[in-house]
């Protein structure tokens, strides 16, 4: 997402990069096949990245940096982990594509089933974009109603119901937030405020028995990180059932990620669908969704919603995620929240010293900073942080080998692999960035 445009000049240059940049533009718009690639929110060069090894990336003009994107929360073990590379170098080897069912989507199935308490049955898919549209689609079939509530700031991929983000006050009928999106594809999203419950209560009065489902960011990422208010989820559940609607927990960016069953492993909240991605593909283009099987079976071919992929359930994607998962035992959340903690530690030190205002916000080992002196608790609160800032945190970090989310409104994710070399040259970055952030004018 591209909320403001800030020019900049880079102090340390990317002539490889610039020129890559310079003929994908000509290729394709905006140089990016995913918008925020394009560093418009910071300004200056995107990097054009050959290649990673645990928690670095090398750009193309040779440039090494720890990162803190690991590709928007998937790589969570680090890049080109030994076990996940063999894995998916034994599944290519065997063929790539067969159209067929397979042995390995029933693994990566089971392993997911295994995890998470509330999924008793899930549908592979090849994007998080997938998984929700889908869920989506489910719980409109399941329940034979058509509104839809989602929240301002959290995102559930680029669903065309689901690109209405706008819209301040109490269950305001969304208008959509992208030309080619029409008020149809809208017509039926109600869009309130994050962690008001209120405002949700409002609107299932004011649209009771029309509302399908609520859907929702297990622990939104997607605004900069902005946990759910204690007891949030929970109402929103509750709500739900007290109506008929089903209760969508959005866990792309959250499952197993913050602990082995995502966000569900920490408020233990039960949600009627999930969504997974991200994580759970090992890097490739896997995700899912899935809950109760009673809701499940409308699906099909056992019942009459429709949804299907030529590439759901790919062998190499479910290879590498199978991988992945089986990697991700307590020892190495445990580790990640660690790594996590230590980070934190260093970011808010090194603010704190120069005397930034800033509020570090987490949900598990998601965390990212605001430039601002109050607790984010909502988009409103999210979007009045002072940006340009971060701009300038983001470029002295970058300048200084240190590869964080090109936008003030991501998570910054960790790994496995960050090791004590790779925290060194983060903390050995902060103090100038924080200075940076310091010295910032807007
Ligand atoms: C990333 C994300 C999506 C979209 O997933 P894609 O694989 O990019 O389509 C959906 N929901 C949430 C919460 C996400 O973070």
């Amino acid at each position: 997402m591209d909320y403001v445009t800030h020019s900049y000049d880079a102090s340390v240059p990317a002539p490889v990069s610039q020129t890559l940049f310079d003929r994908a533009a000509v290729v394709t718009p905006g140089g990016v096949n995913s918008p925020v690639r394009a560093f418009r929110a910071v300004g200056g060069t995107p990097r054009f990245m050959v290649s990673g090894a645990g928690p670095y990336l090398t750009d193309a003009d040779g440039h090494e940096y720890v990162d803190l994107v690991c590709s928007w929360g998937p790589m969570i073990l680090g890049h080109a982990h030994p076990q996940v590379t063999e894995a998916v170098q034994t599944a290519v080897a065997r063929g790539t594509s067969f159209g067929t069912p397979g042995e390995g989507e029933v693994a990566l199935a089971e392993e997911i089933v295994a995890r998470v308490t509330p999924v008793e049955q899930v549908r592979l898919v090849s994007s998080g974009t997938e998984a929700t549209m889908s869920a989506i689609r489910l719980a409109r079939g399941f329940t034979g109603r058509a509104k839809v509530i989602k929240f301002a700031g959290c995102y559930h991929g680029h669903v065309d119901a689901l690109l209405a983000a706008a819209g301040s006050g109490v269950a305001t009928f969304a208008l959509p937030d992208t030309p080619g999106v029409t008020g149809a594809q809208t017509g039926d999203t109600i869009v309130l405020p994050y962690n008001d419950l209120d405002a949700v209560r409002h609107a299932f009065a004011r649209h009771s028995g029309e509302i399908a489902c609520v859907i929702t960011e297990a622990a939104p990422g997607n605004m900069g990180v902005v946990p759910p208010r204690p007891g949030f989820n929970a109402g929103l559940k509750s709500l739900c059932a007290e109506s008929g609607a089903l209760y969508i927990s959005d866990e792309v960016m959250t499952g197993f990620r913050v602990s082995r069953a995502g966000w569900y492993g920490i408020d233990g909240v039960e949600p009627d669908l999930m969504t997974f991605g991200k994580v759970m593909g090992g890097g490739f283009p896997a995700a899912a969704f899935g809950g109760r099987a009673d809701v499940m079976a409308h699906l099909a071919p056992v019942g009459p919603v429709y949804q299907a992929g030529t590439l759901s359930g790919n062998p190499v994607a479910t290879a590498a995620g199978l991988a992945q998962l089986r990697l991700l035992d307590d020892a190495a959340y445990a580790r990640v929240d660690a790594v996590s903690a230590e980070v934190q530690g260093l970011v808010t030190d090194a603010l704190a010293k120069e005397g930034v205002a800033h509020r570090l916000q987490t949900a598990g080992n998601m965390f990212s900073v605001f430039f601002t002196d109050e607790d984010v608790t909502d988009f409103a609160k999210a979007r009045a942080q002072q940006a340009y800032r971060f701009t300038a945190f983001f470029h002295a970090m970058l300048d200084r080998g240190v590869y964080l989310p090109p936008s003030a409104f991501e998570s910054w994710f960790v790994s496995t692999a960050h090791d004590s070399s790779a925290i060194e040259r983060i903390a050995a970055a902060l103090p100038a960035a924080a200075r940076a952030a310091a010295e910032a004018s807007a």
